[in-house]
């Protein structure tokens, strides 16, 4: 608490001492400040796509650009003061981006840089060859009174893209972003729209640019498309999230005075050698301190992210919650399958990882999937989940198709899942990372609050909730990843291999969460690569061998069946010891 409070008095005073040289400083200083806050408004832009998100841009200019030639427009077509040249120009910014961002972000992140970088030379192109914009020999803008005006008014406007950054970072917007960062596939089953989250968040990264590029063009009052486009304003932008660190949000204001300082200093004594020092200090950065002076600062404690949501109460000190609320369940004498799955198969080239299988899961009992390894298994769950298009067959939940439906959508509507190598987010919260999955569900803060609480105790975790994935023992990353999944109430949780690696103890924890989801009616399909893990809990098995079922039936059933024992143990192994199961 005190340590948020010194944050924000930093903060407070730094953004005091901008105002101050703003309105008292000579023409120099406040041209200096003018220029270093303009790019650390820049930087908190770019950091928003490419930090927050993951999705590094290498032409976050185009945007900068485009909103210099907007505003440039505005003020000269339409005579209108800066203050509507620059939410018309992020308008432009945003409008661009959209249409854009639908497309690229549907690439790969590599790609989406590359095809970033393409965007701002065929802006550049298109400013030079349009005759409205003064083709290549540019045009003059109406500008401004004084620089000081002008400083002030970028000073405030970058403090407050700072401040809407630190409430971003806290939102559930700013998880969402973090999570498919950390693991797009994974958000995915949480029940994030990983597409359109990213589209959106791109969408606020080009109209902050297309604000800095419309209060550039009415600071020097001249606008010509190799300044509105230079790579140097790129470099700078990516050089100071990278100082300061990447993925913060204090990052893009401590690299950009610490940038600003040093090239001040570098230029007045070696105006020829800035260029090749801020080159040399990318490169140290990246080799040395990959997570820039935030890294350092958050070693020694300090300017931590605050947690995202965070319990009302230290939940470390909560009576422990009583999680049975009736434990009435929904009508299980009927026996109508939840889902059912007709003749899914997928071939990958030449291997028919699974062919013709059928799944019928009943609300609140246990399928158990068992089978060889490479026998197909973690495929058939990428095909019921969505996570896979099947080749033949199709898949009902619920009594409707839902063959075709994005992964998040289904992980809404309630098939949940988890993955055989676990998936978390290693920049999230055991806390956050429930959260993300009961967000995706209730729409109030409280209810989401609750369900995570409630979700964490019954699985043991809620006295962890502060830590990283990395910090826990194997046994309770699987735990966690359980938790995440039920946080989405399911009604059909898929689990892959969920038990592996498990103590006795944890084992004992998640059959109690699982028989307490069934008894809610939440249908369960289990894989594993043995059967006693689950035996107890399973009542039908469903036993997959090269892409196909080879038997299915009650568990004891199954494990007599010659065939099966034949796929586990191979075709020449003799007599089976008979009621062994
Ligand atoms: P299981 O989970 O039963 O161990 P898998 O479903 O992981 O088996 O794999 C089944 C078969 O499909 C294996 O032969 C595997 O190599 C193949 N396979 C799975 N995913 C892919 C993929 N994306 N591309 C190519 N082959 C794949
Ligand atoms: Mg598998």
């Amino acid at each position: 608490m005190t340590g948020r409070i010194v944050e924000w008095g930093i903060f407070a005073a730094l953004v005091a001492a901008g105002v101050g040289v703003a309105i008292f400083g000579s023409g120099y200083y406040a041209q200096t400040l003018f220029t270093a806050t303009m790019l650390i408004l820049l930087a908190v832009g770019w950091n928003v796509i490419s930090g927050f998100t993951g999705y590094v841009s290498f032409g976050q200019v185009s945007f900068f650009g485009l909103g210099a030639y907007v505003a440039a427009l505005v003020m000269i077509h339409l005579a209108a003061p800066w203050y509507v040249a620059a939410p018309v120009a992020a308008l432009a910014g945003i409008a661009v981006a959209l249409p854009l961002g639908l497309i690229m972000l549907r690439l790969n992140g590599i790609f989406f840089a590359l095809g970033m970088f393409g965007l701002a030379r065929i802006m550049e192109i298109i400013a030079s060859s349009l005759g409205i914009t003064g083709g290549p020999m540019g045009t003059t803008v109406p500008v401004a009174q004084s620089v000081n005006q002008c400083a002030l008014v970028m000073v405030l406007v970058a403090a407050a893209a700072l401040i809407g950054s630190y409430r971003l970072m806290r939102s559930r917007l700013g998880l969402r972003l973090m999570a498919i960062r950390d693991d797009a596939v994974a958000a995915e089953a949480s029940g994030v729209n990983t597409w359109t989250i990213k589209v959106v968040a791109f969408c606020i990264s080009a109209g902050i640019a297309a604000i800095g590029g419309s209060l550039y063009v009415w600071n020097v009052g001249y606008l010509d498309p190799s300044s509105a486009f230079t790579g140097t304003i790129e470099l700078q932008t990516i050089l100071i999230v990278l100082t300061g660190g990447i993925g913060t949000v204090w990052g893009p204001l401590i690299g950009g005075i610490v940038i600003a300082a040093l090239s001040t200093a570098l230029w007045a004594r070696f105006p020829m050698e800035e260029q090749i020092v801020l080159g040399a200090l990318i490169m140290f950065i990246a080799v040395v301190m990959p997570g820039g002076l935030m890294s350092a600062v958050s070693r020694l404690g300090w300017l931590k992210r605050a947690p995202i949501w965070g319990p009302p109460v230290d939940p470390t000190t909560l009576p422990p919650a009583a999680t049975d609320e009736a434990t009435s369940g929904p009508a299980a004498a009927r026996r109508e399958p939840v889902l059912s799955c007709r003749g899914l198969g997928i071939r990958f080239g030449g291997v028919v990882a699974v062919k013709d299988v059928d799944v019928t899961a009943y609300p609140a009992e246990m399928l158990a999937i068992i089978g060889p390894n490479g026998a197909g298994k973690s495929t058939l769950f990428n095909l019921i989940s969505s996570f896979a298009l099947p080749s033949t067959g199709d898949v009902s939940f619920a009594g409707r198709k839902v063959s075709g439906l994005p992964a998040h959508a289904l992980a809404r509507s309630g098939i949940a899942r988890t993955f055989q190598t676990s998936r978390l987010f290693p920049l999230l919260t055991v806390w956050e990372t429930v959260l993300l999955a009961a967000s995706s569900l209730h729409a109030s803060r409280a209810e989401g609050v609750a369900a995570t609480t409630r979700i964490l105790a019954e699985v043991g975790l809620l006295e962890h909730w502060a830590e990283f994935p990395d910090t826990l023992s194997p046994g309770r990353q699987r735990l966690l990843e359980i938790a995440r999944a039920l946080a989405l109430k399911p009604r059909v949780l898929l689990l892959d291999e969920a038990m592996a690696g498990m103590s006795a103890h944890e084992i004992a924890r998640v059959h109690a969460a699982l028989r307490h989801a069934m008894a809610q009616g939440t249908a369960i399909i289990a894989i594993e690569h043995v059967l006693p893990a689950i035996a107890p809990l399973a009542r039908r098995v469903q036993v997959l061998d090269f892409g196909q079922t080879i038997a299915e039936g009650i568990p004891r059933q199954v494990l007599s069946n010659p065939t099966v024992i034949e796929a586990y143990m191979g075709a020449d192994y003799e007599e089976p010891a008979h009621g062994a199961a």
